[in-house]
């Protein structure tokens, strides 16, 4: 078990929670800009006073303290008026991704039955079935949100939140099923915000940048340490990577989060070597695995600060990090560019056998489980998948596999229910895929398992082949015809054991990936079996 408690703490060992950040950087930094869009910038001052323009109006609705607060939309100046303003009358404020169905979108709310849904505009004409859900008394399109703040007073109605109070309600991206409610308390997010915050050197003039949802852990944090420091966020919505790459040339962006999809389409993407990158010294990344061909590269091109979280929304995010000089390692350290890095203040991490429950040292593969001031206070309402994923010691069973190696440094593997049973043996699809990627002919991969009659399960591949378009239409190559696939098997079989080998190769367009960038394993592996059994997959 491996525990990293860092000597100092932020704010002379207190904690804020979201309304006193807000609070505290305006009366520090009142002139600085908090927020920047493309058509206007908003100062620290001005958004404290539309937060509690906001704050006023959900009082003047009948929001009392402990009352959720939807948002539906994307990263512009509302979601924070309405997250910040929500938390000045101690309401819970919970954000959703706007690309959800409403069919998601519905059951959701149902879940959580917020007072007050604030839409996007292109959801308006469902405006009505979503107050008609019970418990929702107002719905307004946040589009028409300067309106209705501009009818209240812009006085702080003061309400201060107890630490251990449920201050965000996150719905999960749900690669594996159902999204279900993460309630987050003030501390959870404060101890997760603390971390990082030692990293991380905002100064005045500070950018920073979460081309990632705002409703994610991750693009929120980056928010609200930009925050606490007084460092501007930038707000722009952007289609494509070329777009994103002149922004974050043009805007001066000097903190950014980024998926490692991204990353790697940036890499991707003619001319970005010849850019001039001085200007980003930090990119934090994490959500899904990174793979180290990307990370050499991008450490080379880009040239920036790289900073690796791995956790879970149930974690308040990152509860491990590799930190930048972890990125610069000497060749004695350079396999640690695989690993997601040591447990963060105040985290326990662990890892146990599957089976027995038991502790494992440094170098056994087992589950990893993480306990510490940043778990979530629980599933909202289901105290039944609570204590399913939480022990009676506190700590949560992540589902992910890993391992430690003597450093206390964390290997990932895969999700205990992606592993690979194939005649016995466990065949993490990570580590294939890692080996996939390594070849010139490979842009993306997911190996999952198919049902075999010989080997109870075996490995099976999804190329995109580097430089394929995303619409081309997916075509299985049989080992024996198809060149590629044939070279790929006999690439794989000289660096893994044969049983990890795929067995078959198909070749897509495209691989599906959630609005959080994570691989959605469950529907390659629906799409595979679909064309294993001589169905027709519908996508
Ligand atoms: P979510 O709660 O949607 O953020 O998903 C959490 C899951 O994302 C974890 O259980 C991991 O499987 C995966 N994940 C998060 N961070 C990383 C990382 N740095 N490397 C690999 N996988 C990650």
């Amino acid at each position: 078990m491996a525990t990293v408690h860092w000597p100092e703490y932020w704010n002379g060992g207190r904690y804020r929670t979201l309304e006193q950040v807000m609070r505290h950087t305006a009366a520090h930094l009142p002139q600085a800009p908090a927020l920047i869009e493309p058509s206007r910038t908003t100062s620290f001052g001005d958004l404290d006073r539309s937060t509690s323009q906001a704050a006023n109006g959900l009082a003047a609705l009948g929001v009392q303290p402990g009352d959720r607060v939807c948002y539906v939309g994307p990263n512009v100046r509302s979601f924070f008026e309405v997250i910040f303003g929500a938390s000045k009358v101690g309401a819970i404020p919970m954000p959703l991704n706007s690309r959800l169905s409403v069919e998601e979108l519905t059951a959701i709310i149902r879940d959580a039955e917020p007072v007050v849904v604030f839409i996007a505009p292109h959801l308006a004409e469902h405006g009505e079935a979503f107050s008609a859900i019970p418990g929702v008394r107002h719905v307004i399109d946040w589009s028409m949100l300067d309106e209705w703040l501009a009818q209240y007073p812009a006085t702080d109605p003061g309400y201060e939140r107890l630490l251990d109070d449920t201050a965000m309600l996150f719905y999960t991206s749900g690669t594996t099923g159902q999204p279900k409610g993460i309630e987050l308390t003030a501390r959870n997010i404060a101890v997760s915000v603390a971390g990082p915050m030692h990293f991380i050197d905002f100064a005045p003039g500070s950018v920073a940048y979460a081309p990632v949802p705002l409703f994610h852990v991750a693009g929120f944090g980056l928010a609200l340490m930009a925050h606490l420091a007084g460092a501007a966020i930038l707000l722009i919505q952007v289609e494509g990577t070329a777009a994103l790459r002149s922004e974050l040339i043009e805007r001066s962006v000097t903190h950014a989060v980024m998926v490692p999809t991204v990353i790697r389409d940036l890499l991707n993407l003619p001319g970005t070597r010849e850019i001039d990158w001085s200007t980003l010294r930090w990119i934090l990344y994490g959500g899904a695995p990174m793979p180290e061909s990307v990370l050499r590269e991008a450490a080379e091109v880009i040239g920036c600060d790289f900073y690796q979280g791995y956790g879970l929304t149930e974690t308040t995010g990152g509860f491990c990090l590799l930190g930048p000089d972890d990125h610069r390692p000497n060749a004695e350290a350079v396999r640690r560019l695989r690993s997601v890095g040591r447990p963060a203040p105040n985290a326990e991490v662990k890892i146990i056998d599957v089976h027995t429950g038991a502790v494992l040292p440094a170098g056994q593969h087992g589950e990893v489980c993480m306990r510490g001031e940043a778990l979530m206070k629980g599933y909202w309402q289901r105290p039944d998948l609570t204590s399913q994923a939480i022990d009676t010691e506190g700590w949560l069973h992540t589902g992910d596999g890993g391992e430690f190696d003597d450093d206390g440094y964390l290997y990932l593997h895969d999700r205990i229910k992606d592993m690979i049973v194939s005649g016995g043996e466990n065949v993490y699809p990570a580590e294939v895929e890692s080996a996939l990627l390594a070849h010139p002919g490979v842009a993306q991969v997911a190996v999952v398992g198919i049902t075999s009659e010989r080997w109870g399960e075996t490995p099976v591949a999804v190329v995109v082949r580097a430089g394929e378009g995303s619409n081309a239409e997916p075509t299985q190559v049989s080992l024996t015809d198809a060149d590629l696939a044939a070279e790929l098997v006999a690439f794989t079989r000289a660096r893994l054991a044969r049983y990890k080998c795929p067995s078959a190769v198909y070749f897509a367009g495209s691989l599906p990936f959630n609005a959080n960038g994570k691989l959605l394993k469950h529907c390659v592996r629906e799409w595979v079996s679909a064309k294993a059994n001589g169905l027709t997959p519908e996508s």
